[in-house]
């Protein structure tokens, strides 16, 4: 499984969660002011990628979309 990193769109906190492919962040809550509902970053996933040599799928160039 692929670590995210999320973005609580609400106090800005930044977190690393160990989540299933192609996880939203919708269904996270946020651990500082407990928001429901994150905003994934494309950041913390491209810098995964290398390292774990993440398969892209055919849908989307960045090998992040729901697809993937
Ligand atoms: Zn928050």
């Amino acid at each position: 499984m692929p670590v995210y990193e999320f973005q609580c769109p609400k106090c800005q906190t930044k977190l690393e969660q160990l989540c299933k492919m192609g996880a939203t962040g919708e269904d996270l809550v946020c651990p500082h002011c407990g928001n429901r509902g994150l905003k994934r970053l494309l950041s913390g996933f491209a810098a995964l990628g290398v390292r774990g040599g993440q398969d892209k799928c055919g849908a989307c160039s960045g090998g992040n979309c729901s697809n993937c």
